[in-house]
């Protein structure tokens, strides 16, 4: 018979942590059954208060901490416990990546079963603060009734307002607590989920750091925005360097932030910046790397492992709006690019015009789907990279991938877990992993990335 679990929601339990969940979380036991908890450290002893619980394992979250590890410190940010943005400020940065490493080490030798794999030591950042250049915050009203804007409290849709953030550009920062500001004095609606109304959802702020071009993107549920000529004007007025403001139409009941439609309320309908020696437009709706100091480690690692020459042809899969297809370009014979997001292949497009590369051609679709018809079509690289989203490769693609007969695979990657896993999958169609280098692009956080490559058996 099956055992129950040995707590209930509610029950404060001691717990001594022994590993690493995902994510920045602890793992430790209670009775010999399993329980996650956050903002902890293997090592420690803690007490803490069961939130749920499953069949094979519960969460509980931090009460206190009766053993500490020598790495814990005390946040930086004041709400970092309340903010579900950051997982990891209570450890030195240094433990940070040590950390992060070891979990990169992990999942390969538990998921892929690789044992003597040369993982390198994780490239961080010599400032890991204040790093990001994309900020998007939810508008709502805090029980007393007055206009926040920050972030959803951990595991909540309560919306705790926020001020400025750590990892946060300032500028990005600025831009938010004077919108706020003038939507409380010109009494804009916010949007309120659960009944579904109101019109100000999200704010987005993306600033492009080296050009200094800031875009402002207010979501709102429907085409209705009263006062957006003042909101445009004073924005203009307070932050010259914006160079883009956008309405996106937003009216379904979802968690997707964005809607379907932009309307351009004024400027641009694009923002540039630069990754190198390539310039790039963004827009809205596109994946533009939020890192850009760590961005140009990782891009180039994975340039260095794709090893061209000039004479290669390189299918970049999953490319976004073509940054690292357009990274390479210079020492590849023709690249080829696909992404799913049509406004990012139209950047993309754009972005190869402008660089004046005209040996590198983008394709709009799945590429699971695209890639099977570029085979068809005989195109046949020495070089493909991936860079999918955290759910990693379909085999389908991988499958692609394989068919095409490339001497090697980039794998750029978010989610070690699925690394591991595509990776296990490759080496069976006789794709060896040889190298893995994790870059950390999200210090402060439980994100690991990393840039592996594999070489045709
Ligand atoms: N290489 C780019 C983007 C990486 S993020 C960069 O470094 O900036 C992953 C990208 O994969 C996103 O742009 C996302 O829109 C895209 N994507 C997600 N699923 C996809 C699929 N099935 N086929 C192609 N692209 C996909």
């Amino acid at each position: 018979m099956k055992r129950k679990p040995p707590v209930q929601v509610g029950q404060v339990i001691e717990v001594e942590i022994h590993g690493q969940g995902h994510n920045g979380s602890g793992v430790g036991r209670y009775n010999g059954f399993t329980i996650f908890i956050s903002l902890v450290v293997p090592g420690e002893k803690v007490l803490a208060k069961v939130s749920l619980v499953k069949k094979n394992y519960a969460q509980a979250d931090l009460l206190e901490v009766i053993e500490a590890h020598e790495n814990r410190m005390e946040p930086r940010c004041p709400i970092y416990q309340e903010c579900g943005g950051c997982q990891s400020q209570h450890l030195s940065y240094p433990e940070q990546l040590r950390l992060k490493e070891q979990q990169v080490r992990d999942q390969f030798e538990r998921i892929g079963g690789f044992h003597d794999l040369a993982i390198h030591p994780i490239l961080g950042m010599e400032e890991p603060w204040i790093y990001r250049n994309k900020a998007q915050v939810p508008f709502g009203q805090n029980p007393q009734g007055e206009i926040v804007a920050g972030f959803y409290a951990n595991q909540s849709h309560e919306i705790i307002d926020l001020e400025s953030c750590y990892i946060q550009h300032p500028d990005n920062d600025a831009v938010i607590r004077f919108v706020k500001q003038l939507v409380r004095e010109l009494s804009i609606p916010v949007y309120h989920e659960k009944t579904h109304t109101g019109i100000l959802r999200h704010l987005m702020v993306r600033i492009g750091v080296h050009t200094n071009e800031i875009m402002v993107v207010l979501v709102t549920n429907g085409k209705k925005l009263p006062h957006k000529e003042i909101l445009v004007s004073k924005i203009r007025e307070a932050f010259p360097q914006c160079q883009s403001i956008v309405q996106n139409v937003n009216d379904r009941s979802t968690n997707v932030i964005l809607g379907k439609e932009n309307i351009l309320l004024w400027g641009r309908d694009v923002i540039y910046d630069t990754i190198g020696d390539v310039k790039f437009a963004i827009s809205p709706h596109s994946f533009f790397q939020v890192n850009p100091v760590q961005t140009e480690v990782l891009y180039d690692q994975a340039r260095k492992f794709a090893a061209l020459t000039g004479e290669e042809t390189v299918v970049d899969a999953y490319c976004g709006i073509g940054t690292i297809a357009m990274y390479v370009a210079d020492q590849a014979k023709q690249v080829y690019g696909v992404e799913i997001v049509p406004e990012a292949i139209a950047d993309a497009k754009e972005n190869a015009k402008r660089n004046q590369m005209s040996h590198v051609h983008f394709e709009v679709g799945a590429a699971e789907k695209v890639m099977p018809k570029w085979l068809n079509r005989g195109i046949r690289p020495e070089v493909v990279i991936v860079d999918p989203p955290r759910k990693g490769c379909d085999s389908e693609l991988l499958d692609a991938v394989v068919g095409m007969k490339p001497e090697r695979v980039v794998y750029v990657s978010c989610n070690p877990a699925t690394l591991a896993r595509d990776a296990k999958y490759l080496a069976e169609l006789g794709y060896e992993t040889v190298e893995v280098q994790p870059v950390d692009m999200f210090p402060q956080t439980g994100h690991v990335e990393c840039v592996a490559w594999m070489k045709r058996g």
